[in-house]
């Protein structure tokens, strides 16, 4: 179990990480648009460039938001005090792991089974 110095810390953590990427979605949005406008006043000679460098904006974009939403469910899993706990297994995951990683919603025993099927 997670005693209440763990706990703080750990949310403490998400917090911080939840501000870190609401700011990186916030910059990596204007960037796609900027994107966009600069592919209307350049022609077709940086097109792909641009298109290319616009995919991989949007597809940093999807990973954050993706790890943002995993934030913000482990803030809302302490909130009902329901948060340390394998999805899979019911364990607790044990405070090192969670401090690495504290949006992690699998033990390490689970984390690894999944990804051995996949
Ligand atoms: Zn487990």
């Amino acid at each position: 179990m997670l005693d209440d110095t763990q706990l703080a810390a750990l949310h403490q953590q998400l917090q911080e990480r939840e501000k870190q990427l609401t700011e990186v979605l916030n910059s990596v949005s204007d960037r796609t648009q900027t994107v966009a406008l600069d592919q209307q006043s350049t022609g077709r000679v940086s097109r792909g460039d641009a298109l290319q460098q616009q995919a991989m904006a949007i597809a940093n974009e999807n990973q954050y938001k993706r790890e943002l939403q995993q934030v913000r469910a482990a803030l809302r899993r302490m909130d009902e005090d329901d948060y340390g706990f394998c999805d899979e297994c019911g364990e607790d995951i044990p405070y090192p792991r969670l401090s690495v990683k504290p949006e992690v919603t699998l033990c390490l025993n689970c984390q690894s089974a999944r990804e051995g099927a996949n």
